[in-house]
């Protein structure tokens, strides 16, 4: 990651906040990640479930260290490999959203059986 200004420091939650690796909200109470910089476009900050970022910079440091992927990106593109390893904490944040499109297309294929 090259950004010419970068910062991350752990807040408690007031507010609901979108993690910007799994997508999900992180709820008023919880303690959260927030990371600002300024990056190739420009300023940017970002809040994060503090295991999911320590598991996105994981990955990216293994697999991409010249192009940074979100997590969800790297859980989508890898169909799920990508939580290997992970922590459960992850890994339940990604199971909810698998677990709502199975059950999805379980009640869409039910009718015909
Ligand atoms: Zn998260």
């Amino acid at each position: 990651m090259t950004a010419s200004f970068y910062r991350e420091k752990t807040h408690r939650a007031r507010k609901k906040h979108l993690c910007a690796a799994c997508e999900k909200i992180i709820e008023p109470g919880e303690f959260y990640l927030r990371v600002a910089g300024i990056w190739e476009d420009g300023f940017g900050s970002f809040s994060y479930h503090p295991d999911c970022r320590e598991w996105e910079n994981h990955l990216n440091g293994f697999c991409h260290p010249e192009e940074w992927m979100p997590l969800h990106d790297l859980v989508s593109d890898s169909s799920g490999d990508a939580l290997d390893g992970a922590p459960d904490r992850v890994k339940g944040r990604f199971k909810r959203r698998l677990g709502e499109q199975e059950s999805a297309a379980l009640r869409e294929g039910g009718e015909h059986g």
